[in-house]
């Protein structure tokens, strides 16, 4: 008995811990940056919006109480990653005489880049039309997405997104610090793709340097025309499978608002009302 009540005793400490973490880094990443959207219109973003359309409250509602059952998933998947830290499934560590600070910095690198590919390929496999109503429609119920979108996502998609740190954690082992930057990193790219303001320079669309790093435009696309345009961090699955939208680099470059996404656009929200 004195076991049973030990063990729920940890289950809330830890579970307390990882929904304030993952609930908290969505509400402050998505919120603050709804907050830097509305303080910086004036001064310049309002030049940057990349649809004509916005975003309807209900939308924004939706988004928000979707994100938070993400939230609330996310937060069982990182007790469930905690446990297995503590007996040893998963190498979690918190000193550096394990492995140094080089070692972090190759790690939160390496996963950020295993990330977009798991991020690519499963997001192609929710796009299957067998799996699409179930896994990927609530996501794409934003046609014109804001921050608060970040996690909108049906619970077999949150579910999808959750198997990914304990499938590296079986493989790689990373350190505390590791994982909270990552986890950050994905969280702050995440809401920024879902702006609907470009944040990124438009030199990205023509630089030979730093062209592969997605922009929020790349992101917007995605859900404004439904099949191109993939990828999470990174340009470079799309290019290499073809799936980049055509228009891309032109869009990134600047097109007028009200230019904004011709004929898919008129296609899209009956696809997403379907
Ligand atoms: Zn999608
Ligand atoms: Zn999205």
């Amino acid at each position: 008995m004195q076991t049973l009540m030990n063990a729920l005793a940890s289950f809330w400490h830890i579970w307390s811990f990882t929904l304030v973490l993952d609930v908290g880094r969505y509400l402050v990443a998505a919120g603050g940056l709804a907050l830097i959207l509305k303080l910086f219109w004036g001064l310049g973003l309002k030049h940057r919006k990349i649809q004509a359309r916005w975003a309807s409250n209900a939308d924004v509602r939706r988004e928000i109480l979707t994100s938070l059952r993400t939230g609330l998933i996310f937060s069982l998947n990182g007790t469930a990653v905690a446990f297995g830290a503590i007996t040893g499934i998963f190498t979690v560590y918190r000193d550096f005489d394990k492995a140094g600070i080089g070692y972090l910095a190759i790690s939160v690198i390496a996963v950020i880049i295993v990330h977009d590919a798991y991020f690519y390929w499963t997001h192609r496999m929710m796009h299957h039309p067998r799996l699409y109503p179930y896994f990927h429609r609530t996501h794409h119920r934003s046609v014109t997405p804001t921050p608060f979108a970040a996690y909108a996502f049906d619970i077999p998609e949150a579910l999808v997104m959750a198997a990914f740190m304990p499938l590296w954690l079986a493989f790689v082992p990373m350190h505390v610090l590791g994982m909270f930057l990552f986890m950050a990193f994905m969280i702050i790219r995440n809401v920024m793709g879902h702006a609907g303001v470009e944040l990124m320079p438009r030199s990205l669309a023509d630089s030979r340097w730093f062209g592969w790093i997605n922009s929020t435009t790349h992101h917007d696309l995605h859900h404004a025309t439904f099949h191109h345009n993939y990828g999470l961090y990174f340009t470079w699955w799309d290019k290499m499978m073809g799936t980049e939208h055509p228009a891309y680099r032109e869009r990134l470059r600047g097109t007028p608002a009200r230019d904004a996404v011709a004929a898919d656009d008129a296609v899209r929200p009956a696809i997403a009302a379907s």
